[in-house]
């Protein structure tokens, strides 16, 4: 309980110009607020129009690329599937390789429009297999991405935001502060690098078949971007992943969960983390803004517009924190009242993560034998629950160790570094 009150200090919560921008008032949960300066999709705009004004197709998915070679370059729509093969089948960025084109095509191309992928600073292997990339964005910005291969299945986890602007206390991004939003290149050129490293070929060699939207950032508050990427990630032009193998994991912002059910429909995960609201809103702020039961409620109406959908519900274990017996009772009813309410068994999966520790945090894992017992409470309680085993330990992969390089535009990482600096931690390793 001691390391739970120590950190209780950084939980401040910087507002975000996302939040802004879809007109959410968080002020309650805020101390900092920053100026509204970008628009919601001036990102967009700046990765577009950025190099000479010619458009980076990476921004568009088959929707937007099929407008662009109608209206701007004048051709039919089936060009604009070729060349949506060429990028994410055949990972080729050049028009000029792109031989069943036309010269004058490939010219015009060159002319208006460019594939500009986000570009790889650092690459780590893991002794496990599991790869992690730090790609350089703007400004001295730079995000992560990992691949993780298991049995039968390669997940990439993608980020969404430099940085996050939610300040979840147990969260090595939310130490980092924020500085804005990925445009959907960002956010698909992710994919895209992974999937040129590894070989992937859609349809026939697929050695990418899961994508979870649990890098750095809160997905749902870069709503268009996250979309517009999520759909060429299942689309058979792009990466050809089904519904239930693209997940988006929020930390509950609760009017995008409903706008979510209504425009797509992948899988969704929630990160819990607490069974009761006084104590989650400690470990997540947005909490206060949007309680348990409205979040419950959400994910309700998630479930029914899809039936035989579920919902998983992650839930990160710290010693002393959130792991004792009671808190596994109260999640067990939480799930029970879910599944109830849905009238569907298995409604909602519950998915510990044990505790992945980061420089200066104030947690610790719990121990193996309270993690165990956590879980059998739940099992006994007839609710699906898995443990989510580490990957990548050895080049600090794993959830909620994912921190990039961010140009803090909050108070947020200023602040971390400050009380580190008090503890004796090297602010280098951090
Ligand atoms: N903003 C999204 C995605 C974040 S990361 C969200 O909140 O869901 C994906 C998962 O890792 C979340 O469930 C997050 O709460 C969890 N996580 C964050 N920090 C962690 C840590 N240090 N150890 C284990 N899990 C962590």
């Amino acid at each position: 309980m001691t390391e739970h009150l120590a950190v209780s200090s950084i939980r401040s919560c910087a507002i975000t110009e996302s939040v802004i921008a879809n007109a959410m008032d968080v002020a309650a949960i805020s101390d900092a607020p920053i100026p509204l300066r970008l628009a919601k999709d001036a990102t967009r705009e700046r990765a577009e129009t950025a190099d000479s004004g010619r458009t980076n197709l990476l921004e568009l998915d088959r929707a937007g690329l099929e407008h662009f070679f109608a209206d701007t370059l004048g051709e039919q729509r089936y060009r604009a599937h070729q060349v949506m093969k060429w990028i994410h089948h055949r990972h080729v960025t050049d028009f000029d390789q792109m031989t069943d084109l036309g010269k004058s095509l490939r010219e015009k191309l060159a002319q208006h429009a460019q594939v500009r992928v986000p570009q790889v600073q650092l690459e780590k292997p893991s002794s496990d297999g599991t790869h992690k990339w730090l790609l350089g964005m703007d400004g001295g910005n730079a995000i992560e991405t990992v691949f993780i291969p298991d049995k039968g299945r390669g997940t990439l986890c993608v980020s969404s935001q430099v940085g996050c602007g939610l300040a979840c206390t147990f969260c090595s991004t939310g130490t980092q502060g924020f500085n804005r939003n990925l445009s959907t290149a960002e956010i698909i050129g992710q994919v895209w690098v992974a999937a040129t490293h590894l070989g992937n070929v859609p349809h026939r060699q697929r050695k990418l078949t899961n994508v979870v939207m649990m890098g750095m950032g809160e997905p749902l508050l870069n709503f268009d971007n996250v979309v517009r990427a999520m759909s060429v990630m299942r689309d058979d032009l792009g990466y050809g992943l089904a519904n239930k193998r693209v997940t988006l994991s929020t930390a509950g912002m609760v009017p995008m969960i409903d706008r979510l059910g209504a425009e797509s429909d992948v899988s969704l995960a929630v990160s819990l983390h607490a069974p009761n609201d006084e104590l989650r809103s400690e470990l997540v702020p947005l909490n206060r803004k949007y309680p348990i039961a409205e979040l419950m409620a959400a994910c309700q109406r998630y479930v029914s517009r899809k039936p035989r959908s579920s919902i998983t519900f992650e839930y990160t274990l710290m010693k002393g924190v959130n792991d004792q017996p009671q808190h596994a009772r109260q999640l067990a009813r939480l799930m029970r009242q879910f599944d109830n309410a849905v009238q569907m068994k298995d409604a909602g999966k519950v998915n510990l993560i044990p505790f992945n520790p980061f420089p200066g945090t104030g947690y610790e894992r719990s121990p193996e034998a309270d993690i165990r017992a956590f879980q059998k409470s739940l099992l006994d309680a007839q609710v699906l629950t898995m443990v989510r085993r580490t990957r990548g330990d050895d080049i600090d992969a794993a959830c909620g160790q994912l921190k990039g390089q961010v140009v803090d535009r909050t108070r947020r990482q200023a602040e971390f570094r400050k009380r580190l600096a008090a503890q004796g931690v090297d602010d280098a390793a951090a």
